[in-house]
């Protein structure tokens, strides 16, 4: 595997791969790899011919500043963990390499940026945009990986796309769970033992969201379930339990035939922010 930090080192690569034919796939992360980001590599590998994966702390993107701070960083086990799982290149910016000058870009996304973790997180999806745009530029991929870990941002990277009519193929790729259904995400590590016990519960309750809605149970009332449950114990703050049409995001007061929902669940385990969603399905 090929370890890059410059952006004409790794042109020059791709250059070369691209006048070869070679279709090139693109898997942008933060790094602190687990096998929810691996997934994305063995995706890629199957249906692109070169791998490109970068790792990038992306400091526009955190509105907490505490956060961006105590963002895991372990370069050296990740670069190991890429080589094995066949990643062609690793693409290992500094903050100046990607803003050599400060980016003022302002994105608008609509609706999409005012709810969930757009309302939770002021100015997340900007700094998201600025630097997935950032990076398109960069590698110029035929085909971008990215998690309906993060759903929200699955729908604004597409609506970035179409917005810059860029000819880049966006593929969503299904959460990876521990075994016991906590979503796997590099926040995780920075969980007490104690924490990340008490964390599999969010995958509980929205199993529980789905069994409420196939009971027939009204929006308002598993919402309310999902809150009281939380709230018995002080390791949870619950930012937001939101129920949403699959395909906009719309959030939903009653469930209707023949729509797809996914709920969507923000909540703080201790000091650690986490989200995970399921879809409910559509009878
Ligand atoms: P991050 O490093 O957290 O920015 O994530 C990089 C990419 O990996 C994003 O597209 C995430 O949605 C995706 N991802 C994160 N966690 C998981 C997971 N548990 N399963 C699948 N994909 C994931």
């Amino acid at each position: 595997m090929k370890i890059v930090a410059k952006i004409t080192d790794l042109q020059l690569f791709l250059t070369e791969k691209r006048a070869e034919g070679k279709k090139i796939g693109f898997v942008p992360t933060m790094g602190a790899l687990h096998l929810g980001h691996i997934s994305l590599i063995s995706e890629s590998i199957k249906v692109t011919d070169i791998t490109v994966c970068s790792i990038f702390v992306n400091p526009t993107q955190f509105n907490d500043k505490k956060d961006l701070e105590r963002y895991p960083r372990m370069p050296k086990r990740d670069a190991e963990l890429l080589q094995s799982s066949g990643c062609d290149v690793l693409f290992l910016p500094e903050v100046s390499e990607i803003y050599p000058n400060e980016d003022t870009r302002k994105f608008n996304f609509g609706y999409l940026d005012t709810i969930l973790e757009g309302a939770s997180r002021p100015g997340h999806y900007n700094g998201v945009a600025q630097v997935v745009s950032r990076l398109f530029d960069i590698v110029k991929p035929d085909v971008a990986f990215f998690g309906i870990k993060d759903y929200q941002q699955v729908m604004v990277v597409k609506a970035l796309v179409k917005q810059l009519h860029l000819p880049i193929e966006i593929v969503a790729s299904p959460i990876l769970r521990d075994e016991d259904g906590l979503a796997m995400s590099s926040r995780n590590l920075l969980l007490s033992k104690e924490e990340r016990e008490a964390a599999t519960f969010l995958y509980q309750l929205l199993q529980k969201c789905k069994l409420l809605k196939f009971d027939g149970r009204l929006i308002s009332e598993i919402k309310q379930f999902v809150n009281d449950e939380l709230s018995k114990n002080a390791l949870y703050r619950l930012d937001y339990i939101a129920i949403c049409e699959a395909d906009t995001l719309i959030e939903a007061n009653e469930f209707r035939q023949n729509v797809t929902y996914v709920a969507l669940i923000a909540c703080y385990v201790g000091k650690i922010r986490l989200i995970d969603n399921l879809m409910l399905g559509n009878s």
